[in-house]
């Protein structure tokens, strides 16, 4: 029996990254999955078609198990998002596990960044989160895994043009702990991962900020999405059961 059988779980910012590796772990561990995402349709939907294939193949899942949902959802909608979190529980019948990964990384000097530049920052890294658990703590029961993929610059920034992302990511950690404080007596946990450099897109080990980067970590080579991918299933498990308000850090040691 895999960790996850059983469970349904949303994942935002699915297509690609960090949330790609989210939503490949949990359906490998047995959990049926709906991931939203914004302008790679392409992607989102050769990884849905990807998690169907190995559903109808493996002997663990039965043949019946619902598709996968690959939702386009602009996380700047909060309506939008809380629309997704009612559409999966109504696809699985239930959610069990909310991953909060969508993301943008936008620098600029503070005093070059625009209202605009907040309100779009804000909304996907912060207001789509709070909308996502707003809308998961009405449908979640006992046992529900909330998990925020939050940031290791929310503790500790070490270069200019990070303050509006900063400031998204250290939003995202005190709703982490006060909706812990909320749901914590029905069952339901909420954690926030905090990575550092992590090898995606938005950061690519190869990048020019890379070796800078490096140079901060005391192991200095980048994470891989996986080992993000591998502690929200640990926290998704049963066997993280007390594990709430939490701050994971994987950075490689940046922060120490
Ligand atoms: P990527 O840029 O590689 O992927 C971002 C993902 O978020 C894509 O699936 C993208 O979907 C989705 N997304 C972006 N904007 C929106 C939007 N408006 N609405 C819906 N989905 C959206 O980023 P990473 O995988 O690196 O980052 C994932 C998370 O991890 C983010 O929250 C990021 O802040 C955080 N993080 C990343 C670190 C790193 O070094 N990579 C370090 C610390 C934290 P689509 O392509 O369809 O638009």
């Amino acid at each position: 029996m895999s960790l996850l059988s059983g469970k349904t779980a949303l994942v935002t910012g699915g297509s690609r990254g960090i949330g790609a590796a989210i939503v490949r772990h949990l359906a490998r561990e047995g959990a049926s999955v709906a991931f939203t995402y914004s302008s790679s349709g392409a992607a989102a939907q050769a990884l849905a078609a990807e998690l169907d294939a190995a559903k109808s193949t493996s002997t663990a899942s039965s043949q019946s198990a619902p598709a996968t949902l690959a939702l386009q959802v602009d996380s700047l909608d909060p309506v939008a998002v809380q629309e997704a979190v009612s559409t999966t529980a109504a696809h699985f019948g239930k959610l069990d596990i909310l991953v909060n990964n969508a993301g943008i990384f936008e620098l600029k000097p503070t005093g070059e960044f625009t209202l605009d530049d907040y309100e779009r920052q804000m909304g996907v890294n912060a207001r789509a989160v709070f909308a996502a658990i707003q809308r998961a703590a009405q449908v979640m029961t006992e046992g529900g895994r909330i998990i925020n993929i939050g940031s290791n610059l929310a503790e500790k920034v070490p270069s200019p043009g990070m303050s509006l992302y900063a400031m998204s990511k250290a939003a995202v950690w005190g709703l982490t702990k006060g909706a812990a404080r909320d749901l914590g007596p029905r069952g339901i946990t909420v954690n926030i991962i905090q990575p550092g450099s992590t090898d995606t897109d938005m950061n690519p080990a190869s990048g020019p900020h890379a070796e800078g980067q490096r140079g901060l970590r005391a192991i200095d080579s980048f994470n891989k999405p996986e080992e993000i991918a591998s502690m929200a299933v640990y926290l998704a498990s049963d066997a993280a059961r007390s594990i709430t308000g939490a701050s994971l850090l994987i950075d490689g040691g940046a922060n120490v």
